[in-house]
């Protein structure tokens, strides 16, 4: 039987079904602990040191505690902490996203998503470089900067090679003054050498959702097709890693196993990586299972409510205070406005989930991945976001910076963040305001740069940020960074 053994590059080792079950049954007779419970609550807590805010995170049993606990006045002190993690290292800036599909054609047989091989009923779609490039333009006179690109398996027609066409394909339009300068990717599970070519094609992110981390389940949910294989999809990462990507974003699709059992697994990943690579995930995304062509999420009967969801966002933030976490736009705007609160720091805007859905006029639902529930323009995103006190931010300075891995993670603890990522999110959002916004969302914006420009504890940073500012409002020179 494997021993669990976070060193392990065996995805049974490191992902050790018994010690899951030893957590939870840990959690379960202590979820009404009250002295263990205020002690770990008190070991999550942001620490004030002279370099800045540092933050423990837990090990993923005191963490699936948290998650037990059922008493409302530690739940709230939960959410609390949580805040004040969000707001020690992301403040409230929020990275805005759009998803782009390239290709719907899949030779897997995934039981949760309509691009199963078996799946007769979607015309199948694969963007030519053309077809890239028109959505492309559309996407950037919306005003995005950043991309994650989503494709189906299939080593016929989408190779790796179509991949990197597409991503140089990406990177290559300049639209008026617009350019997509982080390009994500989330496709199947690679060799350490395709994902070698992925880093040199420069790419921000590898995004792998894990779906389950339930062995059993997982070969049930994925019946045919390479993506069968639980051990080589769970080691992706460290392939990923290995072939020099360290910016790697994980995630679970909820509602197909017992949240719990699947919250003690993303825990476990996260330490893995972090006891292997020296580094933490870069992202944690939080998808739950939607409607879409063929597939009923009742179909699945893990489905977790508003209030569950929330308390995993809270659990994952306290956990992993360095990790960021995206919500998509599965999630209806008042679920995401909840989550932006307790731990969320990346968000999509204005997507359409269909091979070539940015070119239409009207959102087109034939090749659809799945049922958008926030279908809101980036515009109004970006104005909803700033009523409530978030600054959306366009920012892609970092990996272009170098300040990948751990470099990130270190300018996350150094307390630099004010004097760094937060003007760049103002100056990326004021070329967002000059270029893209109505009138409504510019007015709001300009007054929130103002303030918020104020807030840069360092005066020449202050300084340069301003005439930076000034330079985006009054000429056509972009892309200002720190
Ligand atoms: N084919 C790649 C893979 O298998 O990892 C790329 C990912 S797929 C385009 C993106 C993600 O969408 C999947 O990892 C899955 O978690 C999610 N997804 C699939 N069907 C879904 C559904 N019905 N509702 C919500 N998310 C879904």
């Amino acid at each position: 039987m494997a021993v669990y053994d976070p060193k392990s590059l065996k995805a049974e080792e490191f992902i050790n079904d018994e010690e899951i079950r030893e957590t939870l049954a840990y959690a379960e007779a202590n979820k009404n602990n009250e002295e263990l419970i205020d002690s770990i609550l008190e070991k999550a807590r942001p620490q004030k040191t002279e370099k800045g805010c540092v933050c423990s995170g837990l090990t993923h049993r005191e963490a699936s505690v948290l998650l037990a606990c059922e008493i409302p006045e530690k739940i709230q002190k939960m959410y609390e902490i949580a805040e004040e993690i969000k707001l020690a290292f992301y403040g409230n800036r929020i990275v805005i996203f759009a998803p782009l599909y390239l290709s719907n054609y899949c030779v897997n047989g995934c039981v949760y998503c309509p691009y199963h091989l078996k799946n007769k009923h979607i015309p199948r779609k694969k963007l030519t470089q053309e077809e890239v490039k028109a959505e492309v333009i559309a996407l950037q006179d919306m005003g995005h900067k950043r991309l994650a690109i989503e494709a189906g398996e299939d080593p016929v027609n989408n190779p790796i090679e179509y991949i990197l066409d597409c991503i140089n394909t990406i990177y290559s339009v300049h639209h008026k003054n617009g350019d997509i300068r982080r390009v994500n990717v989330n496709i199947a599970a690679t060799t350490v050498e395709n994902y070698r070519k992925l880093k040199e094609a420069g790419i921000g992110t590898y995004i792998l959702f894990q779906e389950t981390y339930h062995k059993e389940s997982y070969l049930q949910l994925h019946p045919t097709g390479p993506k069968h294989d639980y051990d080589y999809h769970t080691e992706a990462m460290d392939r990923a890693m290995e072939g020099g990507i360290d910016d790697v974003g994980l995630g679970v699709l909820f509602g197909l196993e017992m949240y719990k059992y699947e919250f003690a697994g993303l825990i476990m990943h996260a330490e893995h990586l972090e006891a292997v690579h020296g580094v933490g995930p870069h992202t944690i995304s939080v998808p739950r299972v939607k409607h879409a062509d063929d597939i009923d999420p009742e179909a699945f009967d893990n489905s977790i409510s508003d209030e569950i969801f929330e308390k995993i966002a809270a659990c994952i933030r306290i956990a992993v205070p360095y990790t960021g976490m995206i919500i998509s736009t599965r999630e209806t705007e008042e679920v995401r406005s909840k989550m932006l609160k307790i731990g969320i720091s990346q968000v999509s805007g204005g997507s359409r989930t269909s091979v070539g859905g940015y070119t239409e006029q009207e959102r087109p639902h034939d090749t659809e991945q799945f049922d958008v529930s926030d279908q809101r323009t980036l515009d109004e995103v970006v104005a909803w976001l700033m009523e409530n006190g978030h600054i959306p931010s366009f920012c892609t300075a970092c990996y272009r910076a170098g300040r990948t891995g751990d470099r990130f993670m270190s300018l996350c603890k150094s307390g630099q963040i004010l004097n760094c990522c937060h003007p760049n999110a103002l100056m990326t959002l004021t070329e967002y305001l000059e270029d893209y916004a109505s009138p409504r969302t510019k007015e709001i914006g300009y007054k929130m740069v103002e303030e918020e420009l104020e807030r840069i504890p360092n005066e020449k940073v202050k300084a340069i940020a301003r005439q930076n500012i000034e330079d985006i409002k009054n000429s056509n020179r972009r892309d200002f960074r720190f």
